[in-house]
């Protein structure tokens, strides 16, 4: 395969406009081309039966439609199934397909590492490598539809594996477009949700860029702990961050929320305490509260806060009427908090950590 030749599986309907101009052809090839791929996952050029012999040829020369590999596919009890990517420069990803009752959930990266060293996450740990690209971002979506026969398609799509969104968001947005787009993947904007850690500066620019769910990584209520936890927090403090969420969902519709993630982490910010600050700072934001238990992994110092505490913080903000839903946690077994298996890996690899072999269902 010649490397010159343009991966246009990440081109949005704008740019392949412009890339089938360039080769003297109409504009409505765009949407011919996004729908064999995107709709019905044909990235051979050959299969592509609206376009001439001749057309079918050129596209061959300049262009190919190259999604990423899948390394590993790991399956939980429950049909949780984390998969490893890995990329053209030899990074590794994670991406985990989630089902539930009426929904299958696709929880994406969008860095290869994070630089925000967050320090109950696992993928802060290992660093930070490269921003993915358009078609390594777009790529997930298409493995998780395309790649497994048996699966239906997904439902919902969700930046919450590794890395930062906001740190990389041309090629967030450009995925985004092709996610709700009708001759892509269709979905609606209550069916993207992207997790941030908080980059203010960027939450701003994203209200007239996008309509899609946002969600922020709290995990605490008050600056201190914050700095400490969600390092930055020292750049964005919690005020700016709300008053930026609140800046979100102006103009938008009465029903869109901001989701507030907040992992309970044992001794850390569990405490009914820290549940009366959370209450106090999130007044006047259009929100609901996202519990999530902390899931441990190796070389972290924290533990998974006991089910009575996270019992008691869930109930003491349903009593003060916040929206509060707990994640079941999922995929134990395999790691489920992203960056948690690349992270185990690339541990191994390195002789770190030999003991601790990986023992999962291997359904690759
Ligand atoms: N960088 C973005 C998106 C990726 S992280 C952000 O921080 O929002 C998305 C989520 O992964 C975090 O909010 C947190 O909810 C979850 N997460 C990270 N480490 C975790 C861990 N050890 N246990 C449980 N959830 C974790
Ligand atoms: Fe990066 Fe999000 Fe992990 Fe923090 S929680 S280190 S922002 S991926």
């Amino acid at each position: 395969m010649s490397k010159d030749r343009i991966n246009l599986l990440g081109f949005t309907y704008d740019s392949l406009v412009d890339f089938f101009q360039s080769l003297g052809e109409p504009s409505f090839r765009a949407s011919q081309l996004m729908k064999w791929v995107h709709q019905r996952g044909i990235i051979d050029f050959d299969k592509m039966t609206d376009f001439s012999v001749n057309l079918r040829s050129q596209l061959s020369e300049v262009a190919e439609i190259r999604p990423p590999k899948i390394e590993e596919c790991l399956t939980s009890p429950e049909g949780t199934k984390k998969y490893l990517i890995k990329l053209d420069s030899g990074s590794m990803i994670e991406m985990v397909k989630i089902p539930e009752k009426k929904r299958l959930t696709l929880c994406i990266s969008s860095q290869a590492g994070c630089a925000l060293q967050c320090t109950f996450c696992a993928t802060g740990d290992q660093g930070f490598e490269r921003n993915l690209t358009n078609s390594e971002i777009i790529g997930q979506l298409w493995l998780a539809n395309f790649n497994d026969l048996y699966s239906q398609p997904i439902s919902n799509v969700v930046f919450m594996g590794m890395g930062e969104p906001l740190l990389n968001i041309e090629p967030v947005l450009a995925s985004i477009n092709l996610m709700q787009h009708q001759n892509a993947y269709g979905l609606s904007k209550r069916r993207i949700t992207l997790s941030t850690s908080g980059i203010v500066p960027e939450i701003e620019k994203l209200a007239s860029r996008t309509d899609v769910s946002l969600a922020i990584s709290l995990h605490a209520a008050n600056n201190s702990l914050r700095d400490e936890i969600v390092p930055i927090n020292k750049k964005y403090p919690i005020d700016q961050l709300l008053n930026s969420c609140k800046q979100y969902l102006k103009n938008k519709s009465k029903r869109q929320t901001i989701t507030i993630e907040y992992i309970l982490i044992d001794g850390v910010n569990d405490s009914i305490e820290h549940a009366k600050e959370l209450v106090k700072v999130l007044k006047g934001l259009s929100c609901k509260v996202n519990l999530i238990p902390f899931n441990p992994f190796d070389g972290s110092n924290y533990a998974r806060s006991l089910d009575e505490t996270i019992q008691a913080f869930k109930d003491f903000l349903i009593q003060k009427e916040i929206i509060t839903t707990l994640r079941i946690t999922r995929g134990d077994a395999i790691d489920g908090a992203c960056g948690q298996l690349v992270g185990k890996l690339t541990k191994s690899i390195k002789g770190k950590n030999k003991s601790n072999s990986i023992n999962l269902i291997n359904t690759s």
